[in-house]
Order: C-alpha cells, then structure tokens, then sequence
C-alpha cells in the first residue's frame, strides 16, 4: 500500500514537472517573440497584401487610419503584414506609423512596377539596390506661351538641403536611397526559389504617376538608370532612412509598355511568394535581432 502511494506520488510529481515545463517553454517562446522587433512587409493594394497576411499564424488586425497592419508570427518570429494603400503618401504615413507603433527590425516594401528596362518581363522581380523618386522634377525656365518640355525638366533631390531645392544647383540629381546590404544578400540566397521569372537587382523608381509614353519610360531609364516603376517605395525608403531603419523594396513586372508586356495582377502573388521566402531565410540568418 505504501509502496503503492509512493509510486503514484512519483508519477504525479513527474507529470506536474512536464506539464509546468511545457507550459513555460511555451511562455519563453511567447515572451521572446514578443520581445523580438518585427520585420515590416508593406504591400498597397489589397492583392499585393492579403495573400502574405494569410500564411501568417496567430494574426491581430489592426488599424490606424486607413492602414490596415495584419501583426503575426512566421516560425516564432514577429511579423506586421502593412496593406499601405497604393502612392508615396499613404505609403510615407504608413512607414512612420508602423516604425512608432511596432519598432521594425527592417522593412520590406513590395508589390507590383512596370518595366523600364526592356530585358524586363512580366514576372521578372527586381530587387531594390536602389530606390528613387521620380516625380521630384524641376521644368525648365520658360515664359507664357513658350509651352512646355518635359524632355529639360531635371531631377530634384529635396533632400539635398534645407535651403531652396528650386533654387539649388547642388540638388539637379536624383537622390537614391540604397537598399540594405543584409537584405540584399538574403533576398539574393533565395532567388532560385522563384520559378516564374528571373530576379535581379535594379533601381527602382516612385511616384504617383503611371507613365505610359516609351519615350518618357526610356528617359527615366537613361537619366534615372531605373530598371523599374511604381508609386511606394521611394516614400517608404525615405522614412525609413530617417529612422535609421534598414530597407529593401522588391518589385514584381505587372507589366512593360517597352516590350508589349500586358498587365497580370497574378504578379502580385508570385511576389508575394518569394518575399516570404526572403523573409524566412532573414528570420533563420538573422534570429537574435
Ligand atoms: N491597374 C491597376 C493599377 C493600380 S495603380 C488599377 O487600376 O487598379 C498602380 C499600383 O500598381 C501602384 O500601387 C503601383 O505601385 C503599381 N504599379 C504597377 N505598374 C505600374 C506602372 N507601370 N506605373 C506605376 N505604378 C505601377
């Protein structure tokens, strides 16, 4: 009998200490992805989003505005999904929004372009080596009915000084905002991963313009040196820079007006695919950050 309780005892006593061990492994894994910084993956248009929210676990919506961060975990690591909304505007509110509210490790900027580079096709991802924005121009000087020429206007860096950029002779060149070494490599170990086109790394050029005249596509790619179009990433590249938060964008071909490529929104999700990919091979290389 006595020997009877002492075995039990034993028993339960083991069974408590698994039990009390299980549930605090499971705590400290809870605890250290709380205390990790997450990695940001931005995306403006809902099918440039929903598709990576949806292979994250133990998703929370949540909303500022109208941007709409899906915060998750991907292998234990956290995670904030950003549907930004499409332009520089939502995207530069979305960035600094995000880096106040969840203090990134990093952000990714990705979704769909158009090709400037006639090598590009549709499926084709570049990546990020450098972001700038297009649509900072300064025309040319010309008084009334001179018309107009777009083909004299010269890039604008606003962030050349504090003074004048109009006025500024110094500030008659693209600024580039260089995507993230570390990123680089890892988005560059994956790249066999991703089957439906090549991946390269480019420059990527921001505005809120959909340009559709070859002629201007081809100036930008000369002037610029931009292999790719889209209206996000110069904006998200800036504010990450000025929080000193490490970048990369990483575009997708939905279509190349240089060599007839027609629009495919199923860009978006093949994209999306391989950034998760990136992401897996960043939280796997870089797990301590
Ligand atoms: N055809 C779509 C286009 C959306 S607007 C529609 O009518 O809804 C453009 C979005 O697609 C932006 O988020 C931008 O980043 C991306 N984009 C894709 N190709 C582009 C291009 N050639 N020029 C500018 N933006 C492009």
């Amino acid at each position: 009998m006595k020997r009877k309780y002492g075995l039990l005892g034993i028993i339960t006593a083991l069974l408590i200490s698994v039990f009390v061990g299980y549930s605090f492994k499971a705590n400290t894994v809870a605890a250290k992805t709380k205390a990790l910084k997450p990695i940001i993956i931005q995306g403006p248009m809902p099918i440039e989003a929903e598709k990576f929210a949806s292979k994250l676990k133990n998703v929370k919506v949540e909303k500022s505005g109208s941007f709409v961060f899906y915060k998750g975990t991907l292998d234990h690591y956290p995670v904030v999904v950003t549907k930004t909304g499409k332009g520089m505007e939502n995207t530069a509110a979305a960035t600094a929004v995000a880096i106040e509210k969840y203090k990134p490790v990093a952000i990714i900027n990705q979704g769909t372009s158009g090709g400037h580079d006639s090598n590009l096709n549709v499926f084709d991802i570049v990546l990020g080596k450098r972001t700038t924005n297009i649509g900072s121009l300064k025309t040319g000087s010309k008084d009334e009915n001179q018309g107009m020429d777009p083909t004299v206007w010269k890039p604008m860096d606003l962030m050349a000084s504090e003074g004048s950029a109009g006025e500024d002779p110094n500030a008659e060149k693209p600024r580039y905002y260089e995507g993230n070494k570390n990123l680089l490599a890892v988005a560059n170990a994956v790249k066999s991963k991703y089957t439906a086109g090549k991946v390269v790394e480019g420059t990527i050029g921001s505005a809120d313009v959909w340009n559709n005249e070859v002629d201007r596509i081809k100036w930008f790619h000369t002037n610029y040196g931009t292999s790719v179009e889209e209206m996000e990433g110069a904006a998200a590249a800036q504010i990450a820079q000025a929080y000193n938060v490490p970048f990369l964008g990483i575009r997708v071909l939905s279509n190349n007006k240089t060599n007839g490529g027609k629009y495919n929104p199923n860009s978006a999700e093949a994209c999306q695919e391989y950034v998760f990919e990136v992401v897996k091979k960043y939280i796997a290389t870089e797990p301590t950050k």
